[in-house]
């Protein structure tokens, strides 16, 4: 249990939670999820699904009207041929990254994976015995994946390269000739790779490319993708793996293992999200547009601070590193003495050191206030 990691935005969100029991006002740009409310048709859809009697166990790989709507979505937006037996529904993305390194990875086996990065994917690359191998996000390359420092690093011993693209907390894309070069020496190789899309609709200057979709990959690509983000559902706890079907079949009893299924009326009203209107989806990646610019226009006029303008996600990376602080100082001295709770770099790993993850996930006002506020800490 020692080698489990954890994800801090939970944690910085209970020290923020006591500090503003105690009083203090807190602006929340710690945690990672939309500040919109999930649009009315779908929880419309749950509670007509509830009413309905969708209130019993459903099979363990998901409700098949689920698994035929994310099949068709994807192959619409990827570009490749989904069935129904390729996905499997699970309670929340993350149950993906778990079952599936727990069922890939054994003790001294290679996983390559961003760092910085989702912390989830060292803690359980770590807790299953395997050997984390980062590939280093560099600010200078506006924080695409180095793919020649990838290649450098798969070998015989590689079992799994992890990716994520729109990346948290870079917002950092990898272009389709990064992702082809990728997918060419995963072939080679034989790596499967678990491809983190769940930021993949909050896109701002560019289209999607899955890695699913490049030459070879049908047998070696593991999409992960969901709800939380896109539609405003994080507290629903939806989300989705598509793979090839063998391995659906092994994720889907180790989630037969672990949940049983994810609830049944909630997948019913996730059928909802991905047939139903999308205009919500449109509105809410314009105005992470807005916020975007104006939380990077914001910390770039604060001393010592640099910022590069993120491509996707809905995060924020600055440079602090001319302010004199670490990361970590920095991050708990804006929360105690600031009431701006955010993330150190380091919380995604030992790369993240020298930056502070913001979500710009909230109203411009807040956004405003946060920006005052860190301008007065660190004496701007
Ligand atoms: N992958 C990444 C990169 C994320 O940032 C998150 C959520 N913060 C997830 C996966 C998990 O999403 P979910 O809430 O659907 O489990």
């Amino acid at each position: 249990m020692a080698r489990l990691g954890t994800e801090t935005a939970f944690e910085v969100l209970v020290r923020a939670r006591a500090l503003e029991a105690q009083g203090r006002n807190v602006v929340h740009l710690e945690i990672g999820e939309p500040d919109f409310d999930t649009p009315a048709h779908i929880t419309e859809a749950a509670i007509e699904a509830l009413r309905g009697g969708a209130t019993h166990y459903g099979p363990s790989a998901g409700i098949p009207e689920l698994r035929e709507a994310v099949a068709q979505d994807s192959t619409r937006r990827r570009g490749v041929r989904a069935t129904p037996e390729m996905v499997v529904v699970t309670p929340g993305a993350k149950p993906i990254m778990f079952f599936v390194i727990l069922a890939l990875v054994d003790e001294g086996d290679e996983v390559l994976y961003p760092n910085p990065g989702f912390p989830i994917y060292e803690s359980m690359i770590r807790y299953i015995g395997g050997i984390p191998v980062p590939v280093r996000l560099l600010e200078e390359k506006a924080f695409t994946l180095d793919v020649g420092q990838l290649c450098d690093r798969v070998g015989p011993k590689t079992r799994l390269i992890i990716l994520n693209y729109p990346h948290n907390p870079t917002g950092g894309v990898i272009p389709e000739s990064g992702l082809r070069a990728i997918a060419e020496v995963a072939a080679k190789y034989h790596v499967p790779v678990l491809s983190d899309e769940i930021y993949s609709r909050i896109l701002y200057d560019s289209e999607h490319k899955s890695i699913a979709a490049m030459p070879g990959m049908e047998s070696l690509a593991i999409v992960l993708d969901g709800f939380s983000k896109t539609y405003a559902m994080t507290g629903w706890r939806l989300g989705y793996g598509i793979m090839p079907a063998p391995m659906a079949q092994v994720v889907a009893k180790l989630q037969t293992n672990a949940t049983s299924c994810t609830a049944t009326f909630s997948q019913l009203a996730a059928v909802q999200a991905l047939r139903g209107d999308q205009s919500s989806v449109d509105a809410m990646v314009t105005e992470f547009r807005r916020r975007r610019d104006a939380i990077v226009t914001g910390l770039r006029a604060i001393p010592g601070f640099s910022c590069a303008r993120p491509k996707g996600a809905f995060y924020v990376f600055p440079n602090i590193a001319r302010t004199g602080y670490g990361a970590k100082a920095l991050a708990d001295k804006l929360l105690d003495q600031g009431g701006v709770a955010c993330l150190s770099g380091t919380a995604f790993g030992e790369f993240g050191e020298g930056h502070l993850r913001f979500s710009y996930a909230n109203s411009m006002e807040n956004i405003e206030e946060a920006l005052r506020r860190i301008k007065t800490v660190v004496g701007g």
